[in-house]
């Protein structure tokens, strides 16, 4: 069996950052679920497609097939660089509303278990551990209070030349995350064998190192 470690959590907890942190340290392949929802609601606005579970089957069936390529850090779909139209408020409200229908939950689960590789994986979303991975060896939820989460993603958009409003982007985490946990669907909740990390007060060094010791015990 190839070793997974799943790391799951609410919206901007530091998920990502982490999981490749980790994995570099353990020359592990990375995951990031989360993308290809945002890709997925991405594809259906761009098809004319409305995000709703009228559409479930048609939105299945573009989430089945997917014109994507990863190329280092950046999505291309049908040749079209989307890395950043991908990641704004609008592409995070379609990942999100998309990411509440069944059939393209399931439309995306093969291409999840199939990035799985030796040495390991370690793979970040919101049903990692409940869902995809339920075999994990290692389950990690991550947390971090809706204002330490609002400021970093400020400070992350702030990087990249963007503009942001910190209460604007808690009211979209907050609404997003009660949207995720409230869904029927794989809702947003840690795994019964997950072990919990608050990371609210806590530097990325000290969170790696709290995970890579877990992972080896
Ligand atoms: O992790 P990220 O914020 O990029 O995910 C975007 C959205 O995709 C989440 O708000 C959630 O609705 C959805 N998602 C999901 N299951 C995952 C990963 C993400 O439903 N495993």
């Amino acid at each position: 069996d190839i070793p997974v470690i799943c790391i799951d959590g609410p919206s901007a907890s530091g998920k990502g950052t982490l999981a490749a942190r980790v994995a570099e340290r353990l020359g592990f392949a990375t995951l990031d679920s989360g993308a290809l929802y945002r890709i997925a609601g991405w594809a259906a606005q761009h098809h004319g497609l409305d995000i709703s579970t009228a559409n479930a089957t048609a939105l299945a069936q573009l989430a089945r097939t997917l014109p994507v390529a990863f190329v280092q850090d950046r999505v291309f779909y049908d040749g079209e660089d989307i890395t950043l139209a991908i990641r704004s408020s609008e592409g995070s409200r379609n990942a999100s509303l998309i990411s509440a229908i069944g059939p393209v939950r399931e439309a995306l689960l093969s291409f999840q278990r199939d990035s799985a590789r030796l040495p390991g994986l370690v793979a970040d979303g919101r049903d990692m551990g409940t869902v995809v991975f339920p075999q994990a060896v290692l389950k990690v939820f991550l947390t971090a209070s809706a204002e330490k989460r609002a400021e970093r993603r400020y400070k992350q958009l702030i990087s990249q030349g963007l503009a942001a409003n910190i209460t604007t982007l808690r009211e979209e985490l907050e609404t997003r995350d009660a949207r995720d946990a409230s869904r029927s669907v794989a809702p947003l909740r840690p795994a019964d064998d997950a072990l919990m990390l608050d990371n609210s007060d806590m530097d990325i060094d000290t969170a790696t190192l709290q995970v890579l010791s877990w992972w080896a015990q």
